[in-house]
This record gives structure tokens, sequence and C-alpha cells, in this order.
């Protein structure tokens, strides 16, 4: 029987791992000791710096984040009211602003796009069924995402689908086939 203590691993290696040979010829991995040759440049070779430009200006998050991050307001002291008072609901937190709510998770705010391809995916995607806007709305926010115009999105989206116009005044027309979808919990 093979014992641990009596037999270190090192040994049974050698003695069943055959070595390679020590005087192989290595005249043909001469190329692999020839000097690399290196170029320090002190000058830039640009003149302007890079710099990472985004639209961050334009997101409906901008203004609160700013106010709950930085405690900058807009100039405009109306806007400003505005804003402090819209900022009750929000908090940053980890660098990103999420909704706050006392009977559910923080919701994680996005941007209109990124909800626009959220609520894509939930309605026309994989496993999508084309349901209404309602439905799809709160299956976003169920996923802990948040944007204001959520519903407002959601009701746009289902309006102008074309397959959605087809079947929704059949009653029980199923859109797409169904779809098998397993579930990591049951009744879930
Ligand atoms: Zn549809």
């Amino acid at each position: 029987m093979w014992d641990m203590k009596s037999t270190p691993v090192r040994s049974w290696l050698n003695e069943h791992i055959p070595t390679p040979s020590l005087g192989r010829d290595i005249s043909s991995e001469q190329h692999l000791t020839q000097p690399i040759p290196l170029e320090e440049i002190t000058i830039p070779t640009i003149d302007q710096e890079e710099a990472l430009t985004s639209d961050i200006g334009s997101t409906w998050m901008t203004p609160i984040f700013y106010y709950l991050d930085n405690g900058v307001f807009p100039d405009d002291p109306l806007e400003a009211k505005k804003i402090v008072k819209k900022s009750f609901g929000y908090n940053v937190l980890d660098g990103w602003l999420y909704r706050r709510s006392f009977l559910r998770p923080w919701l994680k705010c996005i941007t209109l796009e990124e909800g626009m391809a959220i609520l894509i995916d939930i309605h026309k995607g994989l496993c999508g069924s084309h349901e209404g806007a309602q439905t799809i709305a709160n299956k976003v926010l169920r996923q802990g995402y948040f944007w204001p115009s959520a519903m407002d999105d959601a009701k746009e989206l289902v309006r102008k689908c074309k397959k959605s116009q087809e079947y929704n005044f059949i009653p029980q027309a199923l859109v797409e086939k169904l779809s098998a979808i397993r579930s990591p919990w049951p009744f879930y």
C-alpha cells in the first residue's frame, strides 16, 4: 500500500516521469539570446492630452447625482429648487445613483437608452412574448432598474410594435410559440 509519509511526491515524480536531456543542442535557440533594442522616448508623440469624452450632461441623472455627490446646484435657482426636492427620493452608493424605497430594494438608476434596451429585450427578446406595457414595465422594476419614464416608454414600445398591433385584439392569441424556461427556484 502506498504510504504518503514514506513516499514523498517529489521522489515519485523523479521515478516515473522522465527528465529532459540536459545535453541537448541549443544552436537552434541562439536567436532567443539576442539583445532586444529598446528606445526611450522623452518627447510626447502627440500634442493634445487624451481624454475620455462622454455626453453625461444629457442624462436625467446628472443634476441629481452632482447635487447628492458634490453638493453642486444648477445655476438657475428654480431648477436648483426642483433638483433639491427631487433628490430626496435618491441616494448615491459606490458612485452610482439609486432610487430609494422603504418597501423594496433600492433600484439602480439607468439612462433612457439602457432602459429601452432592457424593455425591448423583455418585450421581444429571446423569451419575450410581446406582453403589455404595464407587465414589461413592472418586470423592469422587479429586475432592480429605474428611470422616470419607464411606463411611458413601455407604452410607446408596445404601441409601435408590429406584432403586438396584429395580435393585440385577438383574445387568447399568442404572438410567439411558448418556450420552456428553467426556473432556478420552484414556483418563482
Ligand atoms: Zn410586441
